[in-house]
């Protein structure tokens, strides 16, 4: 099979075994075959994140990752309670939209998008806001490639008796992950992205007793509510309503290469590649948006540079042809692209692609190293 390289910030690369455990005998996904596939599935979504399996658990929904942050923070807000949001980016500001569509009380503490959230504020926010049951933010802002301080921001959700659920949707089964070590109640993350495997399955991980407790917390959407979802599986081992069967094959396919790897080899060689996304821009005299020291090592948001035959469109239109995909920014004040180091990719394919990319900007006449006014 073609393998394309993607340096977007998911789907990622994926290996053929994972491709191939798609295709499998038709199974009705009732049957007690598949809820016990299911099973050693959630389990092992808890162990990534070194979770004890009595005290947290998974619980998997079919959609792209955006349903988990729906799923939280509709789900997990008492009656009369508010949620506060750090927001220094576009995902976090994803889960202030999700309150605005369900009409939730928040508070959105915005930041500048590269930049670290100001600690102090977040305490000060929690002292004057006695109501808020529910602190959420961004791990790794997926949009700008920033690492959020989670573990400090947890620390302050736990002292002012909050929840803490972080979006940790680009940084789960890549940089390591301890739910005690860094204060999280609640993690998510879509199959599609660290465990390079498939679209179509996300799922929340967190602790048991919270989810028990948000029981009778008001039910604000049917298919999205953690509490159901949760107790069917408790009840029956399987999902509420029809999983993505085939995706869930190579989820399993996924983890057993996800162990076979290792944590921290997965993490080192996401490195490899992160490093080498660097050399190459740096080589070439691209300037990054976050400060290095700040970036969390998996998406390098870069600037545009200011040469009249610069075009975005038609340097990625090149390299696509060759295998090659990136990525635009998103960030609303600078125009900025990203390349991301998720997936089944090493250090070579960064080499290769830099040969491929130097190419599309010879031949659109770009001038190296680029210019910045
Ligand atoms: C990818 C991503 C999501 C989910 O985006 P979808 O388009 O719904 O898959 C959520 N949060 C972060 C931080 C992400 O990187």
């Amino acid at each position: 099979m073609k393998r394309n390289i993607l340096l977007n910030p998911g789907p990622s690369t994926t290996t053929d075994s994972v491709k191939m455990a798609q295709v499998v005998p038709d199974i009705c996904p009732r049957e007690k075959e598949f809820a016990s596939l299911m099973k050693g599935l959630r389990e092992d979504l808890v162990r990534i994140v070194h979770g004890d399996t009595d005290k947290y658990t998974s619980v998997l929904f079919c959609g792209s990752g955006t349903i988990n942050i729906d799923v939280c923070m509709n789900s997990l807000l008492p009656e009369g309670k508010k949620i506060l949001i750090v927001d220094n980016g576009a995902y976090s500001t994803r889960a202030v939209e999700i309150c605005e569509y369900y009409g939730l009380p928040h508070i959105d503490l915005k930041f500048a998008v590269d930049e670290l959230p100001d600690l102090k504020v977040v305490e000060q926010t929690l002292k004057d806001n006695e109501d808020i049951a529910l602190v959420h933010t961004t791990h790794n802002e997926t949009g700008t490639g920033i690492l959020n301080p989670i573990r400090e921001i947890g620390a302050l959700a736990h002292k002012y008796g909050a929840v803490f659920t972080v979006d940790t949707t680009s940084t789960y089964a890549m940089r390591p992950i301890n739910l005690d070590e860094d204060n999280i109640d609640f993690c998510m993350a879509s199959a599609q992205k660290g465990l390079m495997a498939m679209t179509g399955l996300s799922y929340v991980i967190g602790n048991r007793r919270i989810i028990e407790e948000s029981k009778n917390y008001p039910k604000r959407s049917y298919y999205c509510n953690l509490y159901l979802q949760y107790e069917f599986f408790e009840k029956t081992g399987q999902m509420h309503f029809t999983p993505p069967v085939q995706t869930i094959y190579a989820t399993i396919q996924a983890l057993k290469e996800y162990w076979q790897e290792g944590e921290e080899a997965k993490w080192a060689r996401h490195t490899r590649v992160f490093e080498a996304i660097h050399k190459g821009l740096d080589e070439l005299g691209f300037k990054d948006v976050i400060k290095r020291e700040w970036q969390a090592g998996l998406v390098v948001s870069t600037i545009y540079p200011d040469d009249p035959n610069w075009d975005f469109d038609k340097v990625h239109d090149y390299c696509y042809e060759r295998g090659f995909t990136i990525y635009p920014g998103k960030i609303s004040t600078t125009n900025t692209f990203r390349l991301c180091a998720l997936g089944a990719i090493d250090e070579q394919d960064i080499v290769d692609f830099f040969k491929v990319f130097k190419e599309a900007l010879e031949i659109n006449g770009v001038a190296m190293p680029v210019k910045y006014n």
